[in-house]
């Protein structure tokens, strides 16, 4: 059975869990080094990004999941976890760092704390199919390397167009949470990469 480790420091978990459990996965909760090692494949879930990577380093967790990035791991990060695949941020914390696995400048709370909560229609590219994007509190991908590709775009505040969702080698990130829809298609998307 395909074991798949969500990261279980901080942020919605269970959503995630529940998600893989009906894709038929075995799914381990990920906070200590020995249980990075058993996974084909990991979750970061959203949350708050900044509280994530203090954790990261204080369960010593930090280096060996760059390590298992490093050589391939397929993850998929949602919202915060969005945020921690990038490779640079924007309106980060004072000393907040990432993991680097995409080379994308990803803004963090880009759809502004006001509007905290939002439904959005999104197109996703893989097959042009419509997707519902739930947005809280979500980042957006400002710039990225010309090998990221771009799966879905939302409109902004600021009236432009950007990438929610994006795919470089074997991570996916997405500012949305599909974790708290009933759609499976970006976790599938996870476990396509396998
Ligand atoms: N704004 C949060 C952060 O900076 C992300 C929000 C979310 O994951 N829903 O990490």
């Amino acid at each position: 059975m395909t074991q798949v480790g969500v990261l279980a420091l901080q942020g919605d978990v269970r959503e995630h869990a529940l998600m893989l459990e009906q894709l038929g996965c075995d799914v381990t909760p990920v906070r200590r080094v020995a249980e990075l090692g058993a996974i084909d494949a990991l979750v970061i879930p959203g949350g708050e990004s900044s509280t994530q990577d203090k954790l990261l380093r204080a369960f010593d967790l930090r280096e060996p999941l760059l390590e298992r990035l490093g050589s391939g791991l397929p993850v998929l990060g949602s919202c915060a976890g969005m945020i921690m695949l990038a490779r640079d941020l924007v309106d980060g914390i004072t000393g907040q760092q990432t993991l680097g696995a995409i080379p994308m400048t990803v803004r963090r709370n880009a759809f502004g704390r006001q509007v905290d909560s939002s439904e959005v229609a999104l197109v996703w590219e893989p097959d042009g199919s419509s997707m519902h994007g739930t947005f809280i509190r979500a980042p957006w991908v400002e710039s990225h390397d010309d090998g990221v590709e771009v799966l879905a775009t939302a409109t902004g505040p600021d009236g432009d167009r950007h990438p929610v969702a994006v795919r470089f080698a074997s991570a996916i990130a997405t500012a949305f949470h599909p974790e708290i829809s009933a759609d499976i298609r970006v976790h599938q998307a996870l476990l396509d990469l396998i």
